[in-house]
């Protein structure tokens, strides 16, 4: 299997391209290629070729060629060597990898936040992530939806809140003492 041979998604060069803003065009008939306008010598015609299941790159125009390593060292100008070390997940990069990992936005809710909405747990998203991830990603969603309804709510309150607070007449203090003894009577009686 290729892609769990890879074992790290900072490897993929199809990845890689993307992250450093080149547009990629899938290859008809041939899955997980893509040709794109060679970074590396101004061409518009897409020369470069990108083969995402063994992570090569090829431009016909100027030769530019080789795998990850070479490819990302040659779009950030810097050697292979620091390449290699930025692609191991030093802390230099010019990619934000670590950062772009992709989290649903769900999982950045603190645990008051989620409980808040009506949870009872707060999910450990890595462990579930690994033992199933189409429950995590079923658990995400529904979480997700329940925050955005709830911030709509808490809105739409605001903004009720609001509006009585703008339109109630500035005696309001006396009618309350009014109410007050009022109960106060019935209390009595
Ligand atoms: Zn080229």
């Amino acid at each position: 299997m290729f892609h769990g041979a890879r074992q790290d998604d900072r490897w993929s060069i199809v990845r890689i391209a993307r992250e450093a803003g080149i547009q990629l065009f899938p290859r008809r008939n041939r899955p997980d290629q893509y040709e794109a306008n060679c970074p590396f010598c101004g061409d518009t015609k897409k020369h470069l070729q990108v083969h995402g299941q063994r992570d090569v790159f090829n431009c016909y125009r100027c030769n530019a060629q080789g795998g990850v390593i070479r490819f990302y060292a040659l779009l950030h100008n810097i050697s292979e060597e620091s390449a290699k070390e930025e692609l191991r997940g030093g802390d230099r990069g010019h990619t934000t990898f670590k950062r772009k990992v992709y989290r649903h936005p769900a999982e950045r809710l603190s645990a008051k936040e989620i409980k808040a909405l009506g949870f009872l747990k707060v999910p450990n998203w890595e462990e579930l992530k690994k033992k199933d991830p189409a429950r995590a990603k079923a658990l995400a969603d529904w979480i997700w939806r329940e925050k955005q309804a709830y911030d709509k709510e808490l809105q739409r309150m605001q903004r009720f809140v609001l509006k009585h607070f703008l339109n109630a007449p500035l005696n309001k203090g006396e009618d309350h003492h009014a109410e007050q003894n009022h109960s106060d009577r019935a209390a009595n009686g």
